[in-house]
């Protein structure tokens, strides 16, 4: 037996007892003759005493020991000498006096401390990620990422759902990225598809009537890593047949509920909250609402059309909006605040921003000299009644206005630390546009995925006006990130080859990539819908990272490249050869 104990159970209950303990050196210290060593394991550390008056030979073994060597101790429980007991931990009234020490192997100096106080960069934490997840700081978001997929699982489990796993060397999944591709040896020229999600085999499922299937699924998507994604990730996904959106939202609420609950020990309340599409746009111009602080954006269009301003005028003239913002602080945007919110307008295609401050009843505004002062106190009288407040307008056409005031609400609540971090605000958006347009290719595509069912009544003008179908697509928004995104799918052949028309697929070649659907769709499909996770993402939200890569246990960097195995690297000629690919210069 290697050991009867680990390194985080030993207490005053054990005095006295015989052990044999098994970890990591992770400190050692000389104290007037003494060693001590501090001995780690996953689930913990335990102090190990050597004493040269007691044996010593085996104090002089000791005394060769350096951290990170994994080594083998047997002793006698003692309990520690008043005055140093270490509270912190709960071992910490205990040590091992050691009589026998065994090296089962030793350890070159690690290229940085094994501590959870020091936090080496990521570059080089990511290259020795195997010494990185023995700090315990990072082994336990993967510990926690553990007990996240467990509860999800028994949760599904029990609700009657089987989990199920479709395949990775498949066809062409479109979710909007570029496709892995994955040459086949036994058929030159061919090539298979990662899955980008496991989306069509999960539709079959319900055509072969498994009505309630799960899977923790690996996807695949070539993507440029803009922000915190990852090539391949892990999907919660799920689908269901003979239900509607409300079914979903009902057990992924539950779900959700339930796994705060049990890992955080958080209660949420249900129902979330929903939001249409358009008014996620119109009030907080964006699909994904951070809704952890009160500003909203407001239409003022038929106040300010008439104003002595130019710019005001003639936007509305050709069928521009007037939007604002009304923010409390007025008195914290010093001049600089306000050219960095006219900047971030600019990025967002906005011509221009202006604004008005009411501060101590004393009116600041550039548009003074063309707006009547008691119409400044009757917006903020309508819009922000009793307070000091900065308005901040754009007047602009299409939806510019609502985004650009978007993305200033949130610079404006992340600067007067509106935002409360300790909050968990779920929201439903649905009834997203169907389709969007692709300006580069100058095409319709969907906006979810192709597959993605239209209203009802939206069906009669699909071929009319694309543009204005609203779809059965959902999304599930934590403070304002989109956490999982699903719908009600197309499941009658007919309306599922209109689709592919409208997003320009010819017949022949919806066919060629789709036909199995197409025809699995003629075999008495059930109405069905689902949803998917993002799991990286709400693992990192649940554990408060910053980035999904501290939860991913070996995850890519931003290149897309794995800095501990240098993937992707070359390969042989003769491989490239059984492949019949060459490389191009
Ligand atoms: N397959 C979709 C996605 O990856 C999710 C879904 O529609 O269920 O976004």
């Amino acid at each position: 037996m290697f050991r009867t104990h680990n390194n985080g159970e030993l207490n005053l209950k054990y005095l006295n007892k015989q052990v044999r303990l098994c970890g990591w050196v992770h400190s050692t210290r000389d104290h007037g003759g003494l060693i001590f060593i501090d001995l780690r394991d996953r689930y913990g550390i335990t102090q190990i005493v050597f004493n040269p008056q007691l044996d010593k030979a085996l104090h002089n073994e000791a005394q060769l020991l350096r951290n990170e060597f994994v080594i083998m101790v047997e002793g006698e429980v003692k309990q520690r000498p008043k005055g140093t007991e270490n509270p912190k931990i709960p071992t910490g009234e205990i040590e091992v006096i050691a009589k026998s020490l065994k090296v089962l192997n030793s350890s070159l100096t690690p290229p940085f401390e094994i501590s959870e106080t020091t936090e080496p960069t990521e570059e080089l934490r990511l290259k020795y990620r195997y010494l990185d997840l023995r700090r315990y700081p990072s082994a336990e978001k993967i510990f926690f990422r553990h007990r996240v997929i467990k509860c999800i699982r028994d949760f599904l489990d029990k609700d009657g759902f089987v989990e199920v796993e479709t395949p990775f060397l498949t066809k062409s999944t479109p979710e909007g990225a570029r496709d892995y591709l994955v040459p086949s040896r036994l058929n030159p020229g061919k090539f298979f598809a990662l899955p980008q999600s496991p989306q069509l085999f999960k539709q079959l499922l319900m055509v072969a009537g498994f009505e309630r299937y799960y899977q923790i699924a690996k996807c695949f998507r070539d993507e440029d890593l803009r922000a915190d994604r990852q090539p391949e990730f892990t999907q919660l996904d799920i689908e269901m047949s003979f239900i509607d959106e409300e079914d979903i939202f009902r057990l992924i609420e539950e779900l959700v509920v339930n796994l705060l609950g049990q890992t955080l020990n958080i209660e949420i309340k249900k129902p979330f909250l929903k939001i249409t599409y358009q008014d996620a746009i119109n009030r907080y111009g964006t699909d994904k609402p951070d809704t952890r602080f009160d500003i909203e954006i407001v239409d003022l269009t038929n106040e300010l059309k008439d104003s002595e301003l130019k710019i005001f005028r003639e936007c509305v003239g050709s069928g521009g909006r007037i939007k604002a913002i009304f923010t409390p602080s007025p008195e914290k945007f010093s001049n600089s605040d306000i050219d960095e919110l006219i900047e971030i307008s600019r990025q967002s295609g906005a011509a221009g921003l202006t604004y008005f401050k009411l501060h101590k009843e004393e009116i600041f505004s550039p548009i003074k000299k063309y707006v009547p002062q008691e119409k400044f106190k009757e917006l903020r009288k309508k819009y922000f009644p009793n307070k000091d407040t900065l308005c901040l307008i754009i007047a602009d056409k299409g939806e510019i206005p609502s985004i650009a005031l978007g993305l200033m609400r949130l610079k404006v609540a992340q600067k007067l630390n509106l935002i409360n971090n300790e909050a968990f605000n779920f929201l439903w958006v649905t009834e997203f546009p169907l389709f969007s347009f692709n300006k580069e290719e100058n095409r319709i595509e969907s906006e979810h995925h192709p597959f993605t069912s239209p209203q009802d009544e939206d069906i009669a003008n699909l071929e009319n006006d694309p543009l204005s179908i609203r779809s059965k697509a959902y999304d599930l928004v934590l403070n304002g990130m989109e956490i999982a995104s699903g719908s009600i799918r197309i499941h009658n052949n007919k309306l599922q080859k209109r689709i592919f028309k409208l997003i320009g697929l010819s017949e022949e070649e919806a066919q060629k990539r789709f036909g199995f659907l197409l025809e699995a769709f003629l075999y008495g499909a059930p109405p069905h819908g689902g949803i998917a996770f993002g799991l990286d993402r709400l693992i990192a939200i649940l554990s408060k990272c910053d980035t999904i890569r501290s939860v991913i246990a070996f995850p890519k960097t931003q290149k897309a490249i794995c800095p501990l195995t240098s993937a992707p690297s070359e390969v042989d000629e003769r491989q490239l050869k059984e492949l019949n690919i060459k490389i191009r210069e």
